[in-house]
């Protein structure tokens, strides 16, 4: 699943593409895959353009400049965004397609389905991110704001880390590099962590998610970038999918795969106390 390092390398990459060109045709392939009518989706961007693209967390949010209102895209788990400068084939997963005036075309491919598109008034935009928790990219998610997020908590820190409405943005890709780097054990409990501890959790959450967006995330099965690349993070991996396998920090122990939050979590029992 793409995490925020993917989205927002995405997002990058659609900032110098798409932004200003005018839409002159969309493709419903697929319309479970958006959240209107296809009526109204295609009334509502066919001959605008796009103002402006930001993100929260693992959600995608494009101005439209004509209108006012707001194209929202979720990935979720095996979306992609492909943009391409001549006409390729339309894919087996391809769901909606946009050509834009110079021909260029923007494809939204999803082999699970669980991905979205969705036109949105500023009021709805709002109350979606409302519900969102803090994005790690925010400026007010600071070491401060953290701890006031983790204490009295009586959960596991990588429920917390994974939890949209506490940070959003990290997944379980990023949750155990994160507790790796912080040398926390993923099942803590967050209300229970000093506060020299709090700050290891906060660099390694900044560290990690940065050098990640520079490498253009990482790819396992699904996540390409807007060229059809795949993400260079993988390299920098420490325990994800590293079980049975040395750790790379202490050389005492093998990484071991438990599950915590229900999810397969990985870690050393060496480093991570
Ligand atoms: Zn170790």
């Amino acid at each position: 699943m793409p995490e925020l390092p993917e989205v927002e390398t995405i997002r990058r990459d659609l900032e110098k593409k798409i932004i200003g060109k005018k839409i002159i045709d969309i493709r419903v392939i697929q319309k479970n895959s958006i959240k209107n009518s296809p009526t109204y989706f295609t009334k509502t961007l066919k001959n605008n353009s796009i103002k402006s693209i930001t993100r929260k967390g693992k959600l995608l949010i494009l101005k439209i400049k004509e209108n006012e209102k707001y194209l929202l895209i979720h990935l979720r788990m095996t979306g992609q965004i492909l943009c391409c400068d001549t006409d390729i084939k339309i894919a087996k997963n391809t769901r909606v397609v946009f050509t834009f005036n110079d021909n260029s075309q923007l494809f939204f491919n999803d082999t699970r389905r669980f991905g979205y598109l969705q036109i949105t008034t500023e009021k709805e935009k709002d109350i979606a991110l409302k519900k969102m928790g803090i994005d790690i990219l925010d400026k007010n998610f600071t070491f401060k704001k953290l701890k006031s997020l983790l204490k009295n908590r009586r959960r596991n820190l990588k429920s917390a880390l994974l939890d949209q409405k506490i940070i959003t943005g990290i997944g379980n890709i990023y949750a155990d590099e994160i507790c790796f780097k912080a040398r926390l054990q993923p099942n803590r409990i967050t209300g229970e962590l000093n506060d020299k501890e709090v700050k290891k959790l906060y660099n390694s959450i900044i560290k990690i998610i940065n050098l990640a967006i520079k490498n253009r995330g990482t790819s396992f099965s699904d996540y390409i970038d807007s060229n059809g690349k795949k993400g260079n993070f993988s390299k920098f991996l420490k325990v994800y999918q590293k079980e049975k396998e040395t750790c790379q920090n202490c050389h005492k122990k093998s990484i071991k795969k438990i599950k915590v939050a229900g999810r397969a979590t990985r870690y050393c029992e060496n480093c991570q106390k």
